[in-house]
């Protein structure tokens, strides 16, 4: 079963888009002399916040993934990394990057959530 999941996180990994190179030119601030208008200029700032928001979670999904493949690699994948008990399998076909077990998981979304409130 670890082959097929191995197999989904490549398949994931390789529909990413390829790592920000940190030597590429990244500056894409917009100029406001650069556009029409201001209602331009403003589409612009919110074009490049989206597009920045995209990046970033497309960078913490691949970090997610190499995470899950170095865990198969090392022999712990599918171990809850809070309480140590295996991972259930349906929860890691739905989500083959989940760090801990269900019940886990739900005490610290529960906790998160609770910290807010
Ligand atoms: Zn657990």
């Amino acid at each position: 079963m670890q082959g097929t999941l191995r197999k989904q996180l490549l398949n994931t990994l390789s529909g990413l888009t390829p790592p920000i190179c940190p030597d590429a030119d990244m500056d894409d601030t917009p100029r406001l002399d650069a556009c029409a208008d201001e209602n331009e200029y403003a589409s612009r700032v919110v074009e490049v916040g989206m597009q920045l928001a995209l990046r970033r979670r497309m960078e913490a999904r691949r970090g997610e993934i190499e995470d899950a493949l170095a865990r198969m690699d090392t022999g712990v994948y599918g171990v809850c990394e809070d309480c140590g008990d295996d991972i259930g399998m349906a929860r890691l076909l739905a989500t083959p990057t989940a760090r801990l077990c269900v019940h886990c998981q739900s005490e610290r979304e529960t906790a998160q959530y609770l910290r807010c409130a």
